[in-house]
């Protein structure tokens, strides 16, 4: 499945549950994308300050990446694509690659959030810098200030989540990324649900369109 939506919207949180209750792999191309710059390998530094700036990356470099990545003996039983597609051409070639590869969508999954709430999210956003775990310092506070709850490993805030950031990814998501949901909708794969409320009733009306889908 693909989860979609503005930056903030949830989708890590709700894809990294997911995942776990699927025992499915969560591939987050934001994910990916960081851990090239953090190892700063050539990709990382070609794309390290695209990232910072909130541009998407090529649709060349992250179709190879995905291409890459879903071959892996862990998406046998198939996969929450988080982040990505992220434009209509990778929305088209993500099509041709999942029929090559006999893995076609069961659904996808529209976070929907008011741009107002998204700068509220993304500002108080911190994530462990060794297992990348989320948390927000208002809504879901770590247990011990600053430190992951399960590695103890240190919070910091990603290069993109400064205000600036933010409004330009809000832009290219209305866009670059608005499109893709358009391209969806014009199938029975676009489940639309809102991001707002608790994390726990986010989860349960995605497993409950889910559960519809498998019906
Ligand atoms: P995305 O992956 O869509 O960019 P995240 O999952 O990283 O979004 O969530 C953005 C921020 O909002 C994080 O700090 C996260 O802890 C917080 N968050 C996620 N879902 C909710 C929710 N339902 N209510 C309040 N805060 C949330
Ligand atoms: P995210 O973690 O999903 O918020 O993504 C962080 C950043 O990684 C984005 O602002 C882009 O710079 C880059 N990125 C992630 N996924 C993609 C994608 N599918 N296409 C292009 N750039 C991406």
């Amino acid at each position: 499945m693909v989860l979609i939506g503005p930056p903030g919207a949830g989708k890590g949180t709700q894809a990294s549950i997911l995942a776990a209750h699927y025992h499915i792999p969560h591939i987050s191309t934001g994910d990916m994308l960081r851990q090239e710059v953090k190892l700063s390998t050539t990709i990382g530094r070609q794309i390290k300050d695209c990232l910072a700036a909130g541009n998407l990356v090529s649709d060349s470099m992250i179709l190879g990446l995905v291409e890459m990545r879903l071959q892996q003996m862990d998406c046998r039983q198939g996969f929450i694509l988080d982040g990505f597609p992220r434009s209509q051409v990778q929305a088209e070639a993500t099509h041709a690659l999942l029929e090559r590869l006999a893995k076609p969508l069961t659904a996808v999954v529209q976070l929907i959030m008011p741009d107002e709430e998204i700068v509220t999210r993304l500002s108080f956003r911190r994530v462990c810098s060794e297992c990348t775990r989320t948390y927000h310092l208002l809504y879901n506070a770590p247990k011990t200030e600053d430190c992951c709850d399960v590695d103890g490993a240190p919070l910091i805030q990603r290069a993109d989540d400064t205000e600036n950031s933010i409004r330009n990814r809000l832009t290219v998501y209305h866009r670059q990324t608005e499109p893709v949901v358009e391209y969806y909708r014009r199938t029975p794969l676009l489940k639309e649900i809102s991001a707002e409320g608790e994390v726990n009733s986010i989860t349960q009306a995605i497993l409950s369109a889910l559960a519809k889908v498998a019906a």
